[in-house]
């Protein structure tokens, strides 16, 4: 694999052999010992619906391949698991330094710019899927989950619950809230909410699953979104700010091994949604 460069395999691309070439990463044998070989099949499984005839793809898996044999570092592993992605559709993330000038400024903290700003911001996102979208009305509990885990926005899954066997499912509908240190600037309230929306999306995925039933692999679930939302923050909304994700690679690991499936929707590359992301203010 390491003799596939950006540049052949661009063209191999072109010829329609991409299907191929995910086919053979997507049926290597993964031994749950292989983490990073997992991680890199499932987001080149993503490359493939979005990216199609791109050369980007070159990108991760001749890096990818590269670290599988060189590095045991998560943040870089992950760096350039998604490099290949986010340097296509940083692109289309009408980003710019040049909108530094307004990071600053004060946003009105009101439900109203909240929903103007998404209209603009992610604009194709199925917002039929959202409950509620507030930081007037959040709720003093939801405050408080905020507050205890320092989080400036929450996605609340809804559920249904099948009445003959008391067993929750998701209903693909959320509820997100945020708090006003959200608003600081700009920049940051599209960090936020491009994050929440990932959450959202992730719950439109998993509309009809069956609902965790116990605490722990809620949180198995839980941490596999956010290594998902935290990496999409990073790498294609462009926000250096953080260490991420902010769980442990044994951790992401273990969701990887428990949610394979959940893991493959997860591949936030082939979103329709993410192609119309615009970050502009003012507006
Ligand atoms: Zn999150």
């Amino acid at each position: 694999m390491e003799t596939i460069k950006t540049k052949s395999l661009s063209r191999s691309l072109l010829k329609g052999t991409v299907l191929n070439l995910g086919l053979q990463l997507a049926n290597r044998n993964l031994s749950k010992n292989n983490f990073w070989q997992t991680l890199l099949v499932g987001a080149a499984g993503g490359f493939g619906d979005y990216f199609g005839g791109n050369a980007a793809m070159g990108a991760i898996i001749g890096g990818g391949n590269a670290l599988i044999n060189k590095t045991k570092d998560f943040g870089t592993a992950v760096k350039y698991a998604a490099i290949g992605g986010a340097a296509d559709l940083l692109l289309k993330v009408k980003d710019a330094k040049a909108l530094k000038p307004y990071q600053d400024e004060p946003i009105p903290i009101t439900d109203e710019f909240l929903v103007k700003a998404q209209k603009v911001w992610f604009k194709d996102f199925p917002m039929e899927y959202v409950k509620m979208f507030t930081v007037e009305n959040v709720t003093p509990r939801i405050l408080n989950v905020m507050e205890y885990h320092n989080a400036h926005g929450v996605t609340q899954e809804t559920t249904i619950k099948n009445t003959n066997t008391e067993k929750k499912y998701f209903s693909g509908k959320s509820l997100v809230s945020f708090k006003a240190d959200a608003f600081s600037s700009a920049r940051y309230l599209f960090y936020v909410m491009g994050h929440e929306l990932m959450h959202v999306y992730q719950n439109i995925l998993l509309k009809g699953e069956p609902y965790p039933d116990n605490q722990v692999d809620y949180q198995v679930l839980t941490n596999l979104k956010e290594f998902y939302a935290y990496n999409f923050q990073k790498e294609i909304l462009g926000d250096n700010s953080k260490k991420l994700p902010p769980c442990t690679a044994e951790e992401i690991r273990e969701s990887l091994i428990k949610y394979p499936l959940y893991n493959e929707r997860f591949q936030y590359f082939s979103f329709d949604w993410i192609k119309t992301i615009n970050f502009i203010y003012p507006f």
